[in-house]
């Protein structure tokens, strides 16, 4: 790692070696991003004239203007430092000529990946109360230098009358400037995350690391020589007292060379890398992870001790993992007792019966919901958010509001403790909910931000503090919150819910360009099960049985445990490897096949799937491999043994026997040394 400062000109460079990355302080005050220089191809994105990083909206006073790197900013110092996970940073800070605010830009850079992390931070130099009012944590304009942009966006799961369902959109740029629009953060249609790529494959990826509701946009301005990004905060009225420091949401911007499946990889890889929780426990990685896990939504909310016992007994016999009991167990949501007429034991006892099985301890808890009827909300009506999003009939609270932050977090650690949880399920109707309340802590108009950032996430994460070995799963009522801040929080996140093995599929396809694997969890609700159904749920982050273990036939619940034995010998890929998409996007009609590499290529697996095509022989090409190393290929199924090299595999590919209309092969290729 490189970082080195030119003192005449004030221009800054900072390099890992893979990336390099350049800034300027002109002679007269403005903060410019000079130049991007991807180094394995030696691409460049020049800078331009313009102001980069900064962009934010302040009222002072009765004065409201958007800032950016333009305002005769004064040098005042820049320093280097190590972060986390091997990163280091440079931080400059600059001072504006009004003496208002002083302002620091991060820059951060990891040892392994194509990206520059930053983020900007302000002071309140002015000695009175400033708002915050508008940010864009993606302020980033550069040369356009290339035509024929296709971007990439990868829709949220929202299960209403405009369905998103995890679909990666690719979509031309138009040349004249006009944006293509994500809507990002909780309850919007699309990941926090873009990727965008000229016709000779010279690409960037973005990320921005906020929960709440964004709008990213990207244009290329052809005539200006213009690619302009930017990610806006969707509502923030943050006040910064005088001599406070306000930390805006951070982004990320790297490079790639090659097709959206590279796009993909360095997102993945960084995320891996620099942001993502890891699944540690008692200071130790969990080598299961990601787990095979049961949920008790088969019985909805009808719930009892004795049914789940026999269920963990099951589930502990086909080796599942993780028994996560769901919604229903509480006397109420937000009365988070374990309901009596459903655990006459209690619902330790429970616990303690798993665990004396051998599993973790998994436990549903919609920390920002509650029932109407339960004591908190009837001692404290207040507490409500002023929109309430009617969750199984809950009631919404505010977490940004401080009295129901203290007392959720509490009941946490409590519930934790009390049960013996290793895993919480958080779930609820949209985690960021809106509330305009004037009688909150919080400005009534900053619902957006300090709902996402003072609340969930502080909530989240001060329990976390308290209880460091509990994992967590992201959920609000499927995959509706898939951001680079949810992965700094959950070792996971469901995706689209247990729609269905197609519909399984589907959502890894797409979530799995912007989010490593493990993030992408899948509920199966079958209880007859065959190749198909099992294989659509193989590939991804933890495979959650949710259905009936007790009523499963005894060919079942013997092939579920030869399939869970299936994905436990290929999790470790599933942990650290790449995802190649090997065929269009799953549908009826068509085979689809979805591979993952080890970062080497010396080991892969394919899942390929005949879902009512007519073709009983499909052949499987597989790209992303290395073309001179000599492969050995084999199957589950099939009992062929093939010697092929990396080109003979990309080129003439792999007949698969898929005689059924609906029925899955594994394909497992290793590296002869
Ligand atoms: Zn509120």
């Amino acid at each position: 790692m490189r970082i080195a400062f030119e003192e005449e000109s004030r221009r800054w460079l900072i390099s890992n070696g893979l990336l390099e990355a350049a800034f300027q302080l002109t002679p007269s005050g403005d903060f410019q991003f000079q130049d991007l220089r991807h180094l394995s191809t030696s691409w460049t994105k020049a800078g331009i004239p313009a102001p980069s990083l900064i962009r934010f909206r302040i009222k002072d006073g009765a004065q409201e203007r958007w800032w950016d790197g333009t305002a005769g900013y004064q040098l005042l110092s820049h320093r280097e430092t190590p972060t986390s996970r091997g990163g280091r940073q440079l931080s400059i800070t600059l001072q504006d000529h009004a003496r208002r605010l002083e302002l620091t830009v991060d820059l951060e850079m990891f040892p392994k990946d194509p990206v520059l992390r930053y983020g900007v931070r302000l002071r309140n130099l002015s000695g009175e109360t400033l708002y915050l009012t508008g940010a864009d944590m993606l302020a980033v304009d550069l040369a356009a230098a290339g035509g024929n942009y296709q971007a990439l966006r990868v829709e949220q799961w929202m299960p209403v009358e405009n369905p998103a369902d995890f679909k990666a959109n690719i979509s031309p740029l138009d040349p004249s400037g006009k944006q293509l629009v994500i809507e990002s953060g909780a309850h919007g249609r699309d990941c926090g995350w873009l990727a965008v790529a000229d016709g000779s494959g010279r690409g960037l990826v973005a990320g921005w690391e906020f929960d709440g509701r964004a709008n990213a946009a990207i244009s290329h301005d052809a005539l200006r020589d213009i690619l302009k990004l930017s990610a806006t905060i969707q509502g923030i009225h943050h006040p910064v007292e005088p001599g406070e420091e306000f930390t805006l949401p951070r982004a990320f911007l790297g490079a790639f060379q090659g097709s959206f499946e590279e796009a993909g990889w360095v997102t993945q890889r960084f995320v891996e890398n620099a942001l993502a929780r890891q699944p540690v426990v008692r200071g130790e990685t969990v080598k299961e992870f990601p787990f095979v896990g049961w949920d008790s939504w088969a019985y909805g909310q009808a719930l009892h001790e004795t049914t789940l016992r026999r269920n963990a007994e099951a589930a502990a016999r086909m080796g599942i993992e993780l028994f996560i009991v769901d919604l229903g167990w509480a006397r109420n949501m937000g009365d988070w007792h374990a309901d009596a007429s459903k655990f006459p034991s209690g619902l330790r006892a429970l616990s303690d019966y798993v665990h004396l099985l051998g599993m973790k301890f998994g436990l549903h808890v919609a920390l920002a919901e509650s029932s109407p009827h339960a004591p908190v909300l009837k001692q404290n009506p207040d507490w409500r958010s002023s929109k309430s999003y009617g969750y199984y009939g809950a009631d919404s609270l505010c977490l940004s509001h401080q009295p129901v932050k203290e007392w959720i977090t509490a009941e946490l650690v409590r519930i934790i403790d009390e049960f013996d949880v290793d895993w919480i399920l958080q779930d609820g109707e949209n985690m960021v909910k809106e509330c305009t309340k004037t009688t909150h802590t919080h400005h009534p108009l900053d619902s957006n931000y300090s709902n996402a950032v003072d609340g969930l996430n502080a909530v989240v994460r001060e329990v976390q503090r308290q209880r460091p070995d509990v994992l967590w799963e992201n959920c609000e009522n499927g995959g509706n919150l898939m951001t680079f801040q949810m992965v700094q929080q959950y070792v996971t996140s469901i995706l689209n819910d247990a729609s269905g093995a197609r519909s399984a599929r589907q959502a890894v396809y797409g979530a799995t360009y912007p989010f490593p694997a493990r993030y992408a969890d899948r509920y199966m609700p079958e209880e007859r099960l065959d190749s198909y159904i099992t294989r659509s749920y193989m590939i991804g982050g933890p495979w959650i049985f949710m259905n009936r273990l007790t009523e499963m036939r005894a060919e079942d619940i013997q092939f579920a445990a030869e399939e869970i034995a299936r994905f436990k010998q290929i999790r470790p890929l599933i942990r650290n490897g790449r995802i190649s998409r090997l065929s269009p996007p799953p549908a009826e009609g068509i085979t689809d096949a979805i591979a993952v590499y080890d970062p080497d290529f010396g080991l892969g697996v394919a899942v390929v799937t005949r879902d009512q095509s007519p073709d009983s022989l499909p052949r499987v090409r597989f790209t992303n491999l290395r073309a001179h190393i000599t492969y050995l290929v084999w199957f589950a199924n099939d009992s062929r043994s093939l010697t092929m090299t990396g080109q003979q595999l990309a080129e003439d590919g792999v007949l698969i026997f898929l005689p059924l209309a609906q029925s899955s092969e594994i394909v497992y290729v290793e590296a002869l040394r």
